[in-house]
């Protein structure tokens, strides 16, 4: 797809050399993370070295951080081409949150520097089995004792956690009176592995993305001191919201990039596979399907990078990000259920990528803010004008 406000040179050359990465070093490894459900350690690792030496692994960190310093179009572009496989094997590729740029001090030696540097793994942990969408309806609370903190209370689907050297965890400090009544104050607070208190525990299997594992951590009376609280105490979402809403345009990119690939081999399967005599994208049947998968993918195109083209312009308005990602998640939805449709009894074979970009696909509507949020969030933008 060629786009009339055009890509430069160097986000070219970014992508391209992503692309090829994912070709000679990630794909051929996919096989046995399917088959084993997991990312065996020695491909974590291996993928990880390589990613680290091309610089991919933190691109998208600021240059005077240590990181690639890539602007946003380009983070676009390489989310697109992560895209292709397992989220298990795309968190061997490129790491770490940006909401680590929050850290000041001692928090920047301690975790952002060697997140940057690839010798740590962060997890963030927000949700709660009472609180999903609604995550201003947490109930983990850290309560002040001295210089300290003390957390109680329960995560869950807490990605990578079991492989993560610490967590990034929301907790209800207090309350703030507001005019719509009270609202929960909620801190952010970096926890290492280990601290007594603390305890994670892998959660039920995803039915997609192996090697993705979700996690429960539960707080027991875990004491932290006040220099773990990451940006400002009772200003948690303030600093998760600076990273919360561009990641959905990266999440977007990940889903058009997925749906690529599903389209790839359905193009493919169709001028191959041969029914009646002839080859089934010859039958209006199979091929309308394929036209109206490439229009659609189009458009999920637009909408994203337009997004992250706004991204860098600091033009992006949360609209523009639920945009993107609403309409990604779902154009991925039906192309990889299409593209199953078109590969026939094969497209139900595990060993087969196009079953499995079909499961791994469905969790893109529901993290992140689901389809639902999104909408809301779109349909208030438009109506709070008219005092609706
Ligand atoms: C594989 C996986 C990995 C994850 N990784 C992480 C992670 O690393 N860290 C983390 O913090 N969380 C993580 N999550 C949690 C994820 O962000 C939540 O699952 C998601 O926000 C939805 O919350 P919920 O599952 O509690 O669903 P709920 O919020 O209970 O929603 C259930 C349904 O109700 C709908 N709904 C809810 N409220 C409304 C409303 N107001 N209007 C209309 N419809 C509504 C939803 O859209 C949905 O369809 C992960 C989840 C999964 C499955």
């Amino acid at each position: 797809m060629a786009y009339d406000f055009g890509f430069t040179e160097e986000q070219v050359m970014v992508r391209d050399s992503l692309r090829a990465f994912m070709r000679e070093e990630v794909l051929p490894r996919e096989d046995v993370v399917y088959e084993k459900g997991d990312v065996p350690e020695e491909i974590e690792k291996a993928i990880r070295a390589k990613s680290l030496e091309m610089g991919f692994w933190n691109a998208h960190f600021p240059e005077e951080l240590g990181g690639g310093g890539i602007d946003n179009v380009t983070a676009s572009l390489m989310s697109y081409e992560l895209g292709v496989t397992t989220w298990g094997l795309i968190s061997c590729v490129q790491g770490g949150s940006l909401i680590l740029c929050a850290c000041e001090g001692e928090q920047r030696e301690k975790y952002l520097f060697p997140v940057i540097r690839g010798e740590k793994l962060d997890c963030f942990a927000l949700t709660e089995p009472g609180a999903g969408s609604d995550a201003m309806g947490i109930t983990t609370r850290a309560r002040k004792d001295g210089s300290d903190w003390v957390l109680n209370g329960r995560k869950h689907f807490i990605s990578n956690a079991d492989r993560a050297d610490f967590a990034i965890v929301f907790a209800v400090t207090g309350e703030n009176e507001t005019a719509r009544g009270k609202r929960s104050r909620i801190t952010a607070f970096l926890i290492d592995k280990g601290t007594p208190g603390m305890e994670i525990s892998l959660g039920s299997k995803p039915i997609g993305n192996p090697g993705h594992n979700v996690n429960n951590i539960f707080f027991d009376d875990c004491r932290v001191p006040e220099s773990q609280i990451l940006g400002e105490e009772g200003k948690g979402f303030e600093v998760a919201g600076e990273w919360l809403v561009p990641g959905r345009v990266m999440v977007a990119a990940n889903c058009c990039g997925k749906a690529r690939r599903a389209i790839d081999m359905s193009l493919e399967w169709a001028a191959s596979r041969k029914q009646f005599g002839q080859e089934i994208g010859r039958f209006q049947g199979v091929s309308f399907k394929l036209a109206d998968m490439e229009t659609e993918l189009a458009a999920a195109e637009w909408l994203t990078f337009n997004a992250a083209w706004r991204l860098d312009q600091n033009n992006l308005s949360d609209a523009d990000a639920a945009m993107a990602k609403l309409y990604a998640s779902e154009m991925l939805g039906r192309a990889t259920d299409e593209a199953v449709q078109i590969h026939g009894g094969m497209g139900m074979m595990s060993d087969f990528p196009v079953g499995r970009l079909w499961r791994d696909a469905r969790i893109e509507r529901i993290w992140e803010g689901t389809s639902e949020v999104q909408r809301h969030i779109i349909s208030r933008s438009i109506l709070r004008p008219l005092e609706a």
